[in-house]
């Protein structure tokens, strides 16, 4: 039989885990316990729909041969067929590609790691050599999968029970690390008890102990032990576990090398009673808006294992949770399709909702800083949770939400930016744009600012859609002030700007007729101080919205744009004078536009001629 090579990325990480320095090797058994106990989950699982498989007693085993130096790993779960035992341990499933640097930080290392996950090999973090003999249910062959990292062969095996055997051949000490305690069975116990305890499948080991006769001698004899208290921990009484037990636990399951943000571990006892441990992760999954993320909520009954990526039983608004929940009262042998339907599910999915809800109300009430970081990470999913179906769940999620604003760029939320309002303002201020740095440069942010306004910062492309359907809070609607007219003049500013449009209506009229086919409207405005010109849109389509659905590839809608003038501004003022001598200011109005395009985060539509005006202006100014 050939000897078969590894995919070049996996003999990489393999390469990785057997030289690691930072990661505890010791972890290698919780890996290979917590895949044993998914195979006894893959059984019992395939055995409620299949009366051929027979439920032996599940149960792990682990057997140490000193003079042989293997510890051995056996599980009576699914088994690996030829195919399985190729595609799961020949090749890393995940590809990613990496950089795999010479000197890796301890970071690299976590970060390379945790992409992948730990998994089967860190078998090699401990082991020269290691062997898998497998049988798959219902199969009759066995097989053999054998490798000591420079490549690994398959090959037939006589293995009569069905189920999984793992040895692997421990490496010799070196000087920084010493790999002979493995071979010690009090060792695996400690390590046993230390990861795997919550594991609900018996975890046997043979362990010498002394017999006490009755007339009082000893006998050392070998016993059968469980090393596992096999209570998981959501079971187990809150007092009996500390922070950092929930957190290994949550590290371990969902290959997070940071804690999570937040672990609400409750019991319900009523009309649907239910055990959970959740989580909030503290650092967004890289996958997460992506079709790849895996919803990281598992379901139990009664501690047994039902399902994985349980989607019924919490909103999808709340995608980012991870834990288990485990129910008295399912009945185990509910099929998959039964459970999306069953109203026990729907009563278990508001309840785990309703938790979630009150966490995040509390944070954000007592906990403002962690509530930031999760808001960071997971803001946009609220934002989307609220605009989704038309906003049907606004109600539950608005005021979870929080935006950046002109005070201090500090997060607020809705009903603190109300509170905040001004006795005469009757709107809630917004600007959009791709980053607070570029909306803070909007000609159009200055005055309203100025008159002592907040400002909120839509810098997420949900945003201003969120705001086209949720359309008011607290009775107060959502305004751009990029868009239409914003009314903040007093009386006597709106006379004053009337008598200038008045004077001014010939160079006006003149602008209209040069950007007729560019903008609908030619205005002088209040709105800026410094800045000559900017563009904004009328109360439809913004000029941001026009913008999003461009990347959408919907180019032909579009905001009806105005191009607003700084009467005040000393550029408006000559031209003028250019205007009322009759000299052609087409190329100035022109650039006016451009220059205001250019301020909204529009692309010029010309931008060569732009650049050829502008030199030959320059130059004309330096000559
Ligand atoms: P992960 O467990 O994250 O999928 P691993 O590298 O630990 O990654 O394992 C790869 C795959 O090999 C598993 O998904 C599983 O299908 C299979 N496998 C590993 N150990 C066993 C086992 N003891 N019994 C059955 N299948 C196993």
């Amino acid at each position: 039989m050939a000897i078969k090579q590894f995919k070049t990325e996996s003999k990489r990480l393999l390469d990785l885990m057997a030289n690691s320095i930072y990661t505890n090797t010791d972890i290698f058994l919780r890996e290979l316990i917590s895949n044993a106990s998914d195979a006894l989950d893959k059984k019992h699982i395939l055995s409620l729909t299949d009366s051929s498989i027979e439920e032996t007693s599940p149960h792990i085993n682990i057997d140490i041969n000193k003079k042989d130096r293997t510890i051995t790993i056996t599980d009576n779960g699914v088994g690996m067929d030829k195919k399985e035992l190729e595609d799961n341990l020949g090749t890393i499933a995940k590809s990613g590609s990496f950089e795999f640097k010479k000197d890796l930080s301890e970071k690299d290392e976590a970060d390379i790691i945790g992409q992948f996950g730990v998994g089967f090999y860190s078998a090699f973090m401990v082991a020269e050599k290691v062997e898998v003999i497998s049988k798959k249910v219902n199969e009759d062959k066995a097989y053999k999968w054998t490798s000591d990292m420079d490549g690994y062969e398959i090959t037939s095996s006589n293995k009569q029970e069905t189920g999984t055997q793992i040895t692997l051949f421990i490496k010799k000490n070196t000087k920084e690390k010493k790999y002979d305690k493995y071979l010690e069975s009090s060792e695996i116990q400690m390590l046993v008890k230390k990861y795997s305890d919550y594991i609900r499948y018996p975890i046997e080991m043979m362990i010498e102990t002394y017999d006490y006769q009755e007339d009082g001698t000893s006998q050392k004899v070998n016993k059968l032990q469980t090393l596992n208290s096999m209570k998981p921990i959501w079971k187990k009484n809150k007092k009996d576990i500390s922070q950092d037990d929930y957190d290994e636990y949550y590290m371990q399951e969902y290959y997070d090398y940071s804690k999570p943000l937040k672990t609400i571990h409750y019991k319900v006892e009523g009309n649907t009673s239910y055990t959970a441990l959740l989580y909030i992760p503290s650092q967004r999954p890289f996958n997460y808006f992506t079709n790849d993320y895996k919803l990281g909520l598992k379901l139990y009954s009664r501690g047994v294992f039902i399902k994985d990526e349980a989607s019924e039983i919490v909103s999808d608004y709340f995608r980012f949770i991870r834990g288990i929940v485990d129910s008295d009262d399912l009945s185990l042998n509910i099929s998959r399709e039964i459970l999306q339907q069953d109203h026990q599910m729907n009563v278990l999915k508001k309840s785990v909702d309703k938790k979630i809800k009150s966490t995040l109300e509390t944070m954000l009430e007592k906990d403002r800083d962690n509530y930031e970081k999760f808001f960071d990470n997971f803001g946009s999913q609220l934002k989307y949770g609220c605009y989704d179906n038309f906003g049907i769940n606004k109600d539950v999620l608005i005021d979870l939400l929080m935006f950046k604003s002109s005070k201090e760029d500090k997060y607020v939320t809705l009903k603190e930016y109300v509170s905040n309002m001004k006795k005469s303002q009757k709107e809630i201020y917004y600007a959009s744009g791709e980053s607070i740095e570029k909306i803070k440069q909007l000609p159009q942010l200055e005055k309203v600012l100025d008159k002592g306004y907040e400002v909120l910062y839509f810098t997420d492309s949900v945003d201003e859609f969120l705001t086209s359907i949720i359309r008011e809070y607290d009775s107060k609607p959502f305004k751009s002030i990029l868009k239409g007219d914003l009314d903040l003049d007093s009386k006597q500013e709106k006379e004053e700007l009337d008598k200038k449009t008045q004077d001014n209506k010939d160079i006006i009229d003149n602008i209209k007729e040069i950007l007729k086919d560019k903008v609908s409207d030619v205005k002088l405005s209040n709105r800026m101080k410094s800045y000559p010109a900017c563009l904004v849109s009328d109360d439809n389509l913004s000029i941001d919205m026009e913008k999003v659905l461009k990347q959408l590839n919907q180019e032909n809608v579009k905001a009806n744009k105005i191009l607003e003038l700084n009467p005040d501004h000393d550029l408006f003022k000559e031209l003028k004078k250019l205007n009322d001598d009759k000299k052609d200011i087409s190329e100035y109005a022109e650039l006016l536009y451009d220059q205001a395009s250019l301020m909204a985060g529009l692309e010029l539509e010309d931008p060569s001629k732009f650049a050829k005006t502008l030199s030959e202006l320059m130059l004309k100014a330096i000559k």
